[in-house]
């Protein structure tokens, strides 16, 4: 039977659909504009600034409703996705931190050569959005539309930079039934964090804040809390 979903949460539902088509206008705009007018690149910067501002308080909220990239794949390379299961080892810290390196050395590398003119700045930011697109319709090709997700080094940094407010809290009235994990974008599984007699909680990096398995649980399990320490 198809779960009941609230209609705040299908406001939610509403509302970020919107905010992702908007956003997802960016890509164009960047990538091709970037061709006639190179400073554009620096739209990246300012993307940057604004997650680390929300990051503070909503964790990855950013991922989940404004990245261009992101609104980019659950929204038209889903189209055409094979959506096959996320490989287990993208998650695991080695592989993500290892990705991490090697994608900021390479932009390191590029911004020192360019240092000198604002036009080659904004040409680096833009390469650096077309090498992470690329790659990430390759993955999301094959596996889940939103795979580069689960890897993206600004998605780490905002996971490990985000504060312990706003965490998928799962209470005790989850059954296990794993229709959470089916609907999260990144595979994650809420239910796997359940606590029998208090409240589990999902770690920050690993929940983008789409709600999408909020409106989706048959038991109302699910909500959004700050750190819970005493239980
Ligand atoms: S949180 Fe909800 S959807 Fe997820 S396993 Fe528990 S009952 Fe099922
Ligand atoms: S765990 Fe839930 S809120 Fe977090 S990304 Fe997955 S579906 Fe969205």
């Amino acid at each position: 039977m198809k779960p009941r979903i609230a209609k705040s949460g299908i406001a939610e539902i509403c509302c970020r659909n919107i905010s992702q088509y908007l956003m997802v206008l960016l890509l164009p705009l960047v990538v091709v504009g970037g061709c006639y007018w190179p400073k554009i690149g620096f739209t990246v910067v300012g993307l940057i600034a604004l997650f680390m501002i929300i990051t503070s308080r909503r964790g990855r909220f950013y991922c989940g409703w404004l990245c261009p990239m992101g609104a980019f794949h659950e929204r038209i390379l889903s189209l055409f996705s094979r959506k096959q299961a996320i490989p287990a080892f993208f998650k695991t810290p080695w592989f993500r931190w290892g990705i991490f390196v090697v994608m900021m050395t390479f932009m390191s590398s590029r911004l020192l050569v360019a240092w000198s003119s604002a036009d080659a700045l904004g040409n680096v930011f833009r390469t650096m959005w077309m090498v992470s697109v690329s790659l990430a319709i390759a993955l999301g090709l094959y596996f889940k539309p939103r795979t580069w997700c689960t890897i993206c080094p600004m998605g780490l940094l905002q996971g490990v930079s985000s504060s312990n407010t706003y965490l998928l809290s799962v209470d005790e009235s989850c059954i296990e039934c794993g229709k959470c994990e089916k609907v999260c974008p990144i595979s994650t599984y809420p239910g796997a964090f359940r606590v029998a007699g208090g409240i589990g909680q999902v770690p920050s990096g690993e929940c983008l804040r789409c709600s999408n398995c909020i409106v989706n649980c048959p038991k109302d399990a699910l909500s959004f809390r700050d750190l819970i320490i005493d239980q």
